[in-house]
């Protein structure tokens, strides 16, 4: 049983509990489970996009082991001062290829477009659901990112909560919009334009550059230069065109270190129900859609995303007594 719990001295939603998964099947499997032919071996598939040969060349399925699940309500509930509930969200695979010893970097630019066809399509239809803020969009890139199956695929996980970080940048976002009656990010985009020392490319109306805080060595962001509060409205042509860049960027960063994660920032569910401090019907003003590109280099593996959920596999409650059972001396 795993649930949620607000930590009230910093507002973290915390997943606490075992997921009770079946996490010994995965390596009783023989050979890779995301490559074609092995369909069976996940859960059946919510989406798919066919190449010119019909074969499926991007596949969508829900996580085998989920740390969130679909069915039930929110059921949020207090104990004295504190707050729960349940994990109630989805969590999706995306396979970007049926090839098994490639990464996306590396796919030809009209199958990265696909890949980025398939977000906007399962962000789309999860955003239907109202109990969901958000749809997070990420892909872990090698072992030192937490990858475990070396087939190029990325993860989809609509939650009840919006991550700590995208609360930050919206809360921040707004606030700057409520002063200067500009969005921030475009006022980032055109000075990172304007100075160019941290620019990496410029293609069409898409630009990447380092930002000026980074957290990881190598970090990139990748914003549209025409301000667009959700990635989800894009249209073909529009994708293609960030494809092209995405897959540029991408082999820039790998030559430099192959572990990296890679985040969607897209608005959060307009059709929700909004949260303190953050206006739905301000989002098309003061908040921009990109991407950022986050390698991983062991001497900083130590440090945790910020954007992650805690998941926590021991209780307080176990931790506490499993403490007091173990000698202080
Ligand atoms: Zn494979
Ligand atoms: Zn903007
Ligand atoms: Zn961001």
């Amino acid at each position: 049983m795993i649930e949620m719990r607000q930590d009230p001295t910093t507002r973290n939603w915390v997943l606490v509990g075992h997921t009770g998964g079946d996490s010994g099947q995965k390596e009783a499997l023989d050979g890779c489970p995301f490559c074609p032919g092995h369909e069976a071996e996940t859960p059946p598939t919510l989406a798919s996009i066919p190449g010119p040969d019909g074969a499926w060349r991007v596949r969508a399925f829900p996580d085998r082991m989920p740390v969130f699940q679909v069915e039930g309500e929110l059921a949020r509930e207090a104990e004295g001062l504190y707050d729960r509930m349940r994990n109630v969200g989805a969590h999706e695979v995306v396979v970007e290829t049926p090839e098994h010893a490639t990464t996306l970097a590396r796919l030809p630019a009209e199958d990265i477009a696909r890949v980025l066809q398939m977000f906007r399509q399962r962000i789309r239809d999860l955003n239907n659901d109202v109990r969901f803020r958000y749809v997070q969009v990420f892909k872990n890139q090698g072992l030192l990112a937490g990858s475990l199956i070396p087939h190029a695929h990325s993860h989809l996980v609509a939650t009840p909560v919006i991550p700590r970080r995208l609360e930050a940048e919206l809360r921040w976002s707004k606030y700057h919009y409520d002063l200067k009656e500009r969005c921030l990010y475009c006022d980032i985009v055109r000075q990172e334009v304007e100075q160019g020392t941290r620019l990496v490319e410029r293609q069409a109306d898409l630009v990447a550059f380092c930002p000026f805080a980074p957290r990881f060595a190598y970090e990139v962001w990748i914003f549209p230069a025409i301000h667009a509060h959700r990635f989800e409205d894009l249209d073909d042509a529009a994708l293609a065109r960030l494809a092209v860049l995405l897959k540029s960027v991408l082999l820039r960063v790998e030559r430099r270190t192959p572990d990296y994660h890679m985040v969607l920032h897209t608005a959060p569910n307009e059709k929700s129900p909004p949260i303190w401090g953050i206006a739905w019907e301000s989002l098309p003003h003061d908040f921009h859609w990109h991407i950022e590109v986050l390698p991983r280099q062991v001497e900083v593996t130590r440090l945790h995303r910020e954007e992650e959920f805690y998941v926590n596999p021991v209780t307080p409650e176990q931790a506490a007594r499993q403490l007091r059972d173990t000698p202080a001396g």
